[in-house]
């Protein structure tokens, strides 16, 4: 534990966990951007519709321009919300206003409403933010007006910033732990130098005492030799031995001294490694929690697209490796849209989850499923063979057709299609994804409800 050796595997696996809490904040910059592009072309498409919402609408622009707070665009709100209600109530035309109603943006444009509602999602991640993330998504179902749009949209950007900083707040932690914690390595370091400089030290006193025995006993035989009588001697032997008493003496007084400060750093040593070990542990912990989060779809629960990314790598390696069969099924739900439409949001989104839970209550310990996006969901089946997965994605797909969904008391019948496929061993993740979503997309065109197998 004291070495550096030791320690490395933990620094690795820290600067590891800093790179991607930066690759989540350059996501999260990412989806800022994107969120002001869309303010801005949401902005230009309301433009000419009324001179005080054009108003308000050039300050937003001018606001979204640049870096800004989210008390800023909060001030703003009002405002606009007003300029956007007074279109219900219109005042006298202005002369010339070319209103043309067709620019209006169409807010509940099933694609926009499908986009913010993954951002949501996303945000949900963050447990500080459900509630705020929860207050827009009720926004969001079953449809959006074009009046609740910018207020959703600046409650989104909010929400954005807000996570940014929340991220730069978790990073910001684990920098200072780790700085913490190198500093109690570089402690330990050092006390492992004293260590071997006290042992020198003790050399160093062994050898002055060597040589002052030596030079008293030497300089003792000399005065015998040349003393006179025996009274001089027994004097003079007096005189020596009391000298050599004294050298013991300082000797034993300067290991006393040594041992004592050995042993004070060296339970200093102790405490300090106790507690590094328990701060490694907490952060260890730290780390595998964020790592869970953020490889499970906040919808589902179960694994989402960046873990299904990074398990068919491996498979594929093991496939390559072992030479073990396995398959690869992409699933999609049948005219999800229509449920949608017809039922709202959530009960799609409970669709989801019902379908998500058949999928992952069916497959063996060694399959995974994950939520590939949308309505979409992927299937890794290793040591299946082509046939066996096609058997068994057949099952599963009547299962979920079995499955008695009802909404607004009617019964309703929700089906899925997939394509089915065997891993290769010259395959890419991409080349076996876009062969079982071709056969997906015959299952599709041959009526759904069906798994086509290649
Ligand atoms: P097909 O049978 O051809 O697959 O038709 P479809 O209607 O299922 O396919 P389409 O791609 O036209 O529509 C998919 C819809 O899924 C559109 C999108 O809004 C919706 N969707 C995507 N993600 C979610 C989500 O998380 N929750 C809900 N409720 N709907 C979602
Ligand atoms: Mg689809
Ligand atoms: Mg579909």
């Amino acid at each position: 534990m004291t070495t550096g050796t030791d320690t490395d595997p933990w620094r690795t696996k820290y600067y590891d966990s800093l790179g991607r809490l930066e690759e989540q904040q350059l996501q999260f910059r990412a989806m800022e951007t994107a969120l002001k592009r869309l303010v801005g072309r949401l902005c230009t498409a309301a433009l000419g519709l009324a001179p005080p919402l054009d108003e308000q609408i050039r300050k937003l622009q001018a606001v979204i321009r640049r870096e800004t707070t989210a008390e800023e665009l909060e001030k703003l709100t009002p405002a606009l919300t007003d300029a956007i209600g007074a279109l219900d109530h219109p005042v006298p035309p202005a002369p010339v206003a070319s209103s043309t109603p067709s620019q209006a943006f169409a807010a509940n444009d099933e694609r926009v409403r499908a986009i913010l509602a993954a951002l949501v999602a996303e945000l949900r991640r963050d447990v500080e933010l459900v509630a705020q993330a929860d207050a827009i998504d009720e926004k969001l179902s079953p449809a959006l007006t074009a009046e609740q749009l910018p207020e959703v949209l600046t409650s989104l950007t909010d929400l954005v910033g807000k996570r940014i900083q929340h991220l730069e707040r978790a990073n910001q932690e684990i920098e200072s732990l780790l700085g913490h914690m190198v500093g109690k390595l570089d402690e330990i370091g050092q006390f492992v130098a004293e260590q071997h400089q006290n042992q020198a030290q003790s050399h160093a006193s062994s050898e002055t005492l060597n040589t002052q025995l030596a030079g008293e006993i030497k300089a003792m035989g000399e005065s015998v030799e040349s003393a006179k009588d025996l009274q001089l001697i027994r004097q003079q032997v007096r005189e020596r031995m009391d000298s050599i008493d004294k050298h013991l003496q300082e000797f034993r007084q300067r290991e006393a001294t040594f041992a004592a400060a050995i042993s004070a750093r060296s339970d200093q040593m102790r405490s300090r490694i106790l507690e590094l070990e328990a701060e490694a542990t907490r952060l260890q912990s730290q780390l595998q929690d964020e790592q869970r989060a953020s490889t499970i779809d906040v919808l589902t629960r179960i694994p989402n697209r960046q873990a299904y990314d990074k398990r068919v790598e491996d498979e594929l390696h093991r496939l390559r490796r072992f030479k073990q069969a396995t398959c690869l099924a992409v699933w999609d739900v049948d005219h999800f849209k229509r449920i949608n439409d017809s039922y709202g949001h959530r009960a799609g989104d409970r669709v989801l989850q019902v379908v998500a839970d058949c999928f992952a209550s069916r497959i063996r310990s060694t399959d995974f499923i994950a939520r590939y996006g949308g309505e979409e969901f992927v299937m890794i089946l290793p040591g299946t063979h082509l046939e066996d997965a096609s058997r068994f994605s057949e099952r599963i797909r009547a299962a979920i057709a079995e499955i008695g969904f009802h909404f607004r008391g009617s019964p309703v019948s929700i089906t899925v299609s997939s394509g089915v496929t065997a891993l290769l061993p010259d395959d890419t993740a991409g080349t076996a994804f876009d062969r079982a979503d071709k056969a997906l997309y015959r299952a599709k065109q041959e009526g759904r409800n069906r798994c086509v197998t290649v």
